[in-house]
């Protein structure tokens, strides 16, 4: 809507002044993909592909999907454009429209918009916490406080699959106890056991051991790191154990930013983190990779609560007093628009009370008015909307008269 387009503005804006300052480029990948990309790369067991995905056959009976999530298609075009030859790592960002069939509600749409940044092709948790603060940055540079960083390490290849195993262990003699969706995932997806609301399950997740207690050593060592860094660069985060993220690429670092005015499950206005496995797991040589994806639709709705940005208004209102005169007015409005003002014309036959009272509303702080008389004298009338003052002056100084009422408004 018109009212919420400079909070749309002001945020991309800034995510584009911030991704250049950390030598980010931009990239924009299809609306639609082969649906396979998505199926391997977020993976078959995870609520996205499961349940979410907007998923059509086309004319050739080929699986098309609408994005859910921009980086399996952001690594795909990596490999495609030949990135992987030019230095490394390529840092890209991205903004635009994904899409998801979940339940809508608040701060959950089936459209929806994300801003994020990928760094591909490097492994360093340096890296990682270079992504971390670019979103840190762009929360605290369009003024929303109140946020959290939350931090967890989610292993790899090498510690993962013993953790699972654990896990299903420490579950197994209590599957009874368990909410059906939380049996369902400790087949499928065991570490998503972590994300049930359910209250019949929160007992048995709070004694649950936890992967950042089984971490192979270079994981530990990754993980230190980040933390190391992170406190550096003071960005406050906490440690959370039960973040595990919903998407099965992820591999090691794993972080969310929530909003404590967000509240219950769709707290999260991002995340992200490292995916070291994604790349093989598409078919590409073994590539590292580290990222997030912001919601700018949960962003734009705090923020609105939070600051007030007004819509642009005209500088100036021009309006004939009478039907007659209407032609010029578009010659006069075309002049004041070549200074570069902005400036509604009103073509309307109302009356002159209702088209000031309209000039008023939309917050113009000039009215430039002509009526029969002015237009044989050569002549404007220039109305300062907030003094409700006017002059009449020949139509030669109008640009000049227009400035100071402005400057004066
Ligand atoms: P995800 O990678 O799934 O955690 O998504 C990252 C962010 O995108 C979330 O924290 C939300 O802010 C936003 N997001 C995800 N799904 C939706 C949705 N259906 N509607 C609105 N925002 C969403």
């Amino acid at each position: 809507m018109p009212a919420d387009q400079p909070y749309w503005d002001m945020v991309e804006s800034t995510a584009k002044e911030l991704s250049a300052r950390y030598g980010y480029r931009r990239i924009e990948t299809p609306i639609f993909e082969a649906t396979e990309l998505f199926v391997r790369g977020v993976g078959e067991a995870t609520d996205i592909v499961s349940k979410e995905m907007f998923t059509f056959p086309d004319r050739g009976g080929r699986s098309l999907t609408l994005r859910p999530e921009g980086t399996a298609p952001i690594v795909r075009a990596y490999f495609d454009a030949g990135m992987q030859l030019e230095p490394q790592p390529a840092r890209l960002f991205y903004i635009g429209p994904y899409f998801r069939a979940e339940r809508p509600q608040r701060g959950r749409y089936h459209e929806f918009h994300q801003f994020g940044v990928e760094a591909i092709g490097d492994a360093s948790p340096l890296l990682d916490v270079e992504v971390i603060l670019l979103g840190w940055q762009w929360f605290s540079a369009i003024g929303l406080d109140g946020l959290q960083l939350q931090l967890n390490s989610i292993g790899d290849e090498v510690c993962r699959p013993a953790y699972r195993e654990r896990l299903r262990e420490y579950y197994r003699p209590h599957l009874q106890e368990l909410s059906a969706e939380s049996r369902a995932r400790f087949e499928r997806n065991p570490l998503r056991l972590f994300d049930s609301k359910e209250p019949q399950d929160q007992a048995l997740k709070r004694q649950a051991p936890h992967i950042v207690d089984h971490l192979c050593a270079p994981c530990a060592d990754a993980f230190a790191e980040v933390q190391g860094a992170l406190s550096e660069a003071q960005v406050p985060f906490t440690l959370n154990p039960e973040l595990v993220r919903g998407l099965d690429y992820y591999t090691r670092t794993v972080f969310e930013y929530q909003h404590r005015d967000l509240g219950g499950a769709q707290n999260a206005l991002g995340g992200g983190g490292r995916y070291d496995g994604l790349a093989a797991e598409l078919g590409y040589k073994a590539t590292p990779g580290i990222g997030f994806a912001l919601g700018m639709d949960r962003t734009v709705m705090l923020l609105k609560e939070h600051r007030e940005l007004q819509v642009t208004h005209p500088d100036v209102y021009a309006l004939a007093v009478e039907g007659e005169a209407t032609p010029h007015i578009f010659h006069i409005a075309g002049q004041l628009r070549q200074s570069g003002l902005k400036v509604v014309v009103d073509p309307t036959g109302l009356r002159l009370e209702t088209k000031l009272r309209n000039a008023a509303k939309q917050g113009a702080r000039v009215s430039v008015l002509i009526g029969p008389d002015e237009r044989q004298r050569g002549e404007v009338v220039v109305r300062d909307m907030r003094s409700k003052t006017q002059v009449s002056v020949p139509e030669g100084e109008l640009l000049g008269i227009v400035a100071r009422t402005l400057d004066s408004a």
